[in-house]
């Protein structure tokens, strides 16, 4: 089993370091910096070996360099937009899938908040890294791509099994809630969820990681009926 430890950096940035304990291979997923991640492996004894990048946004990209000049990892990053991540080593896309150890992960397209944008889904493990696509309550803003593209990727993870674990790259939660209760304010599951997350904040600690479960039962966009409906939700969402 995956051992997944997640480091919070910038203003609302998560990095996730995981580990294979077989194979004592250490991915970290969407490093926006390198000196906390580096500190982080040190102080659990873990060795570096890959980096795996969602999409070329700075901050999900930022400390590729540095972390493979202290450890020799390889970068794995989206195909799609290798011309932006000039440092990836290995490119990959959806359909694809590659080996963190004994670990088999599929590399999923997801296009939407980026082009190129993918996602790292391990089925034996049931985690999904979803960089800056799907997150507690909400998705990524459309910067690259269509509504149509986005809404098509939220129903392809809605039929993943429910106890998958969702391991987003931002604290956005508290927000996402706040749009989702004004979206439905008759769901009682996404009331519910925000007085845990109100709770959680308080204590300082994180929200996620998420499941597709909770997700299917508060996420306003994957809930939309409709690319009309999910079209009109990002938009309102974009000026809540
Ligand atoms: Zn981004
Ligand atoms: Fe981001």
């Amino acid at each position: 089993m995956l051992e997944i430890v997640i480091i919070p950096v910038l203003n609302d940035n998560y990095v996730w370091l995981a580990r294979d304990p077989e194979s004592g291979e250490v991915v970290v997923v969407d490093p926006a910096v390198a000196p906390p991640v580096l500190e982080k492996a040190e102080e659990l004894g873990w060795r570096i070996t890959q980096i795996w990048n969602t999409h070329w946004h700075p901050d999900h990209t930022g400390g590729n360099e540095e972390i493979r000049a202290a450890t020799d990892a390889i970068i794995i990053g989206p195909r799609g937009e290798r011309d932006k991540i000039p440092s990836i080593d290995v490119a990959v896309s959806g359909g694809g899938s590659i080996r963190l150890g004994n670990l088999d992960v599929h590399v999923l397209d997801a296009p939407g908040h980026t082009a190129g944008h993918i996602l790292f889904y391990l089925p034996g493990d049931k985690a999904l890294f979803s960089g800056d696509t799907l997150f507690p309550m909400g998705c990524g803003r459309l910067f690259e791509g269509r509504p149509e593209e986005m809404f098509g990727v939220l129903k392809a993870l809605e039929a993943l099994p429910g106890d998958v674990r969702v391991y987003c790259a931002h604290e956005y939660t508290e927000a996402n809630g706040r749009f989702a209760l004004v979206t439905e304010p008759e769901n009682v599951a996404i009331i519910e969820r925000m007085r845990h997350v109100g709770a959680s904040r308080l204590r300082g600690e994180p929200t996620v990681p998420t499941t597709i479960a909770l997700e299917r039962a508060t996420n306003p966009f994957m809930r939309a009926r409709s690319v009309e409906e999910f079209s009109q939700r990002r938009a309102a969402k974009d000026n809540f």
